[in-house]
């Protein structure tokens, strides 16, 4: 039913990937892009080290592939301290929750991939932990249960989501480090393909790097699969070194446009155009018209298409853009862009 892990360009992390782990960057410095979040960290963290505390809790919201778990795990060497991964649907019972926090050293960092994905009953938990250090816990069941309150380190919690809005508000405030991370620029892209290319020891010259940076949808993990993929299209055809032409050749056969939107992305806008006349259309509609999951159509494919401006989201639903009908080689309607003008224009507060 989830056809996104077999997309080229998902930034959903995939088994493949595994050999992204040699290609993280280490250290801030090293970090390539969201220049805002990082001259961010580097206050918080340099003050908290200062003061000899624990750094205050970290948010990092934003697109899935763009380096969260990658900075979570900076910001853990950059304090000196240990680093422990769990996600939020892992997280089954407050016994779980319970256990990571309590073998946390002080100061060590706990993130929390998908923290929108956490139980409720687990928030709850979580405020007291996050806020004073203290976990409360029932133990046992019925008459005989009771409550106990456990002192823990201070720690800094890290929390990934693709998707703030889903998160609670009381567990959102208390974040003090609230971070958004954003689409990579072409050229920071290039820079990451480039650094990718040295470790995999292939040849690639710098037009092949900015052709495969322009079709990574502002994201490096698409941008490290795609290089891997274009590396053995390029062994195969006995291309010692990747330019422009043999990058091209690659991903336009294995179907990434120019944009670096691939069939799933065409289908989208498509399934707008042709059956809705270019929208408003709910995202529900949408999922179960392409047969996909609503999380994938709003996490994964709609806010690429969004930042090149292809596609808007209104009050009333999706809307294809002049620019999403001319990528599809159709004109758009007329009394489209009136439509489209009115509804840009509309209450948020109504967002669907
Ligand atoms: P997220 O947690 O946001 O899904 P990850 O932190 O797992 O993303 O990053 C995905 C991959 O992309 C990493 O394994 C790394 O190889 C690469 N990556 C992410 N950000 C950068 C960057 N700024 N510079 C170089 N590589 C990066």
């Amino acid at each position: 039913m989830n056809a996104a892990p077999e997309r080229l360009v998902t930034p959903k992390r995939s088994d493949e990937d595994a050999a992204e782990l040699a290609l993280r960057p280490q250290t801030l410095d090293d970090f390539i892009g969201q220049k805002q979040v990082r001259e961010n960290l580097k206050i918080f963290i340099t003050a908290a080290k200062g003061r000899g505390e624990a750094l205050d809790h970290v948010l990092l919201h934003g697109p899935p592939g763009l380096g969260k778990t990658t900075m979570a795990q900076i910001v853990a060497r950059e304090m000196g301290v240990g680093f422990r991964a769990t996600s939020g649907p892992v997280i089954q019972k407050a016994g779980d929750l319970a256990a990571q926090l309590t073998n946390l050293q002080p100061h060590d960092v706990l993130f929390i991939d998908e923290i929108h994905r956490l139980n409720p009953a687990i928030e709850e938990v979580l405020y007291p932990a996050m806020e004073d250090f203290q976990l409360d816990l029932m133990i046992g069941e019925g008459p005989a249960a009771r409550s106990v309150r456990i002192e823990l380190p201070p720690f800094t919690l890290v929390g990934a989501t693709t998707r703030s809005g889903l998160m609670t508000r009381p567990l959102r405030e208390r974040f003090g480090i609230p971070l958004r991370m954003v689409f990579y620029e072409p050229a920071e892209l290039e820079t990451i393909v480039q650094r990718a290319a040295r470790v995999l020891k292939m040849s690639l010259a710098p037009d092949g790097s900015a052709e495969i940076a322009k079709r990574s949808r502002g994201t490096p993990r698409v941008a490290n699969r795609l290089l891997r993929r274009v590396r053995d299209f390029a062994a195969v055809a006995g291309d010692a070194d990747v330019d422009a032409r043999v990058a091209d050749e690659a991903l336009t056969r294995l179907e990434v446009d120019g944009r670096g939107l691939d069939a799933m992305d065409r289908r989208y806008l498509a399934c707008i155009a042709e059956n809705y006349g270019g929208g408003p259309v709910g995202a529900e509609t949408l999922a179960a018209a392409l047969s996909e999951q609503r999380d994938v159509i709003e996490d994964v494919i709609e806010p690429y298409l969004m930042q090149l401006g292809l596609l808007m989201r209104t009050p009333r639903g999706r809307l294809l853009s002049e620019a999403g009908y001319r990528h599809l080689g159709m004109a758009m309607p007329r009394g489209q862009k009136q439509q489209l003008d009115l509804l840009a224009a509309g209450d948020p507060a109504e967002d669907a």
